[in-house]
């Protein structure tokens, strides 16, 4: 016995386990994202490293039903957090090293 259902776009028969109709190819359910750990390690690196891309690719793994994915949604979310942070802490700390090193240039120039 088969377990089938019918998508709701055109009304064919499909399996329960199908995540695109075979007719009209309507997305039955949405693919959950996946747990692979090299997915998993490209996500958290990723969040670091491209901080506003973290966001989305989090909160696709929190509105998953499942506590695993919800808590890779939201270390990938707490990654692009700190990233942002030290990504202004640190521009902020190179312009003040940079303004204070053309201040200190300047008035060596200006003293001559
Ligand atoms: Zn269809």
């Amino acid at each position: 016995m088969e377990l089938t259902t019918s998508c709701i776009r055109c009304h064919t028969n499909v399996d329960q386990t199908d995540f695109y109709c075979r007719v009209c190819g309507k997305n039955l359910r949405a693919k959950p994202p996946s747990m692979d750990p090299f997915t998993l390690a490209g996500l958290f690196i990723g969040s670091l490293l491209l901080p506003p891309f973290g966001i989305f690719w989090g909160l696709k793994y929190i509105r998953e039903d499942n506590q695993q994915s919800k808590l890779v949604g939201l270390i990938a979310c707490g990654l692009t957090i700190l990233s942002i942070i030290f990504a202004v802490v640190g521009t902020m700390k190179i312009y003040t090293i940079v303004s204070n090193g053309v201040s200190n240039k300047l008035q060596e120039y200006q003293g001559l």
